[in-house]
């Protein structure tokens, strides 16, 4: 990964790259505690910079060579790596005080985006082990916690249940914020779990993901209690179509744009085009919203094999309720694979 970093690095004219952004700094070095450390990247050498509070951790896990340093001591660790030459920082995660910090260095600052992003979107055999194992854990979960999607059920006791099977299975955590949304909360596309109680005939979405040794998983399925409205039923089957629609176009080579059209046309065909706001997926790894962006905003992003994305459109009806599919899934050179195996229901 070093190697494509730095030509990449060279075709920005950049000699030494700071790197802030913490899913770019454990993807460099594994540090598994990457909010709390730096990488920085030169031509020829990569260093793990953090203080030593991590002392044991980061040697433990650091796959590049590790600097102790706090405030002062790590300007003076940069600037003597740097020397005066071109440094590149990463323009959606340096704050204002680090910018400061750089620009003491007298060194010409450039900043880049993605540089280190575009690298992580397509994954390494290991870290597809890592995702395919969160999008397991994902799927045993919901499976033990889908006979409680009551009526008379708590949103809130759903999501906490849904996080304690997570991590009796062996999950580090949840991936986000789980969303429990019912009756009308499920229009809010992320809703979050709140006190309400889950009430009859409603449509109940629920988004997960589990985090696995720093990687993630991201599902959503929508299910009802007792028997909606008709026009929630047909919601519902208008999204599956959507989901199908997008899923088949799904390759290696295809512009993500025209995956997230299939879906799009299928919704505004419909008569629901204006309630399908969001882009139709986005990748998947460390972080639970990375590169690819699979979205109509985005015209140049072509789908590669070893891609993890997301298939997730949905519609949301204002006070009334919302349905989203989403699956978690492998570009392969010839189509896709399912990374989330839970059941697709209908309603
Ligand atoms: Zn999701
Ligand atoms: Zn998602």
């Amino acid at each position: 990964m070093f190697e494509k970093l730095r030509q990449a690095m060279q075709q920005h004219e950049i000699q030494v790259l700071w790197v802030s952004n913490p899913a770019n700094v454990r993807y460099l070095s594994n540090f598994s505690t990457p909010k709390d450390g730096k990488v920085l990247v030169t031509l020829e050498d990569a260093f793990l910079i953090t203080d030593d509070r991590y002392l044991v951790q980061a040697k433990l896990e650091s796959k590049i060579p590790v600097k102790m340093a706090r405030f002062e001591a790590v300007l003076e660790f940069v600037h003597e790596i740097v020397r005066g030459r071109p440094l590149g920082f990463e323009a959606d995660d340096t704050s204002y005080k680090q910018f400061d910090a750089l620009r003491s260095l007298n060194a010409p600052l450039r900043p880049v985006e993605n540089l280190v992003d575009n690298l992580r979107a397509v994954k390494t055999p290991l870290e597809l082990t890592k995702i395919r194992e969160a999008a397991r854990l994902n799927d045993l979960a919901l499976e033990r916690v889908l006979p409680k999607i009551v009526p008379g059920a708590v949103e809130r006791d759903i999501a906490l249940e849904i996080e304690i099977e997570m991590r009796r299975a062996g999950a580090d955590g949840c991936a986000f914020e789980i969303t429990v949304a019912s009756g009308e909360r499920s229009a809010m596309p992320h809703g979050g779990a709140s006190g309400k109680v889950i009430g009859d005939n409603e449509l109940v979405t629920v988004d997960m993901g589990a985090n696995y040794q720093g990687y993630l998983s991201d599902m959503t399925r929508t299910y009802a209690t007792g028997n909606p409205n008709e026009e929630l039923k047909n919601i519902h089957r208008i999204v599956a179509k959507a989901h199908q629609a997008a899923l088949e176009k799904v390759r290696a080579g295809v512009k993500a744009f025209d995956v997230d059209f299939a879906a799009r046309d299928v919704i505004a065909k419909a008569g629901y085009g204006e309630y399908f706001g969001h882009s139709v997926g986005h990748g998947v790894g460390l972080d639970i919203h990375e590169q690819p962006s699979v979205s109509y905003r985005n015209e140049d992003n072509k789908l590669e094999a070893g891609m993890v994305i997301t298939i997730e459109p949905g519609i949301y009806l204002p006070e009334k309720g919302g349905v989203r599919i989403e699956d978690l899934v492998l570009v392969t050179e010839n189509g896709f694979e399912f990374l989330s195996h839970a059941p697709r229901n209908s309603v």
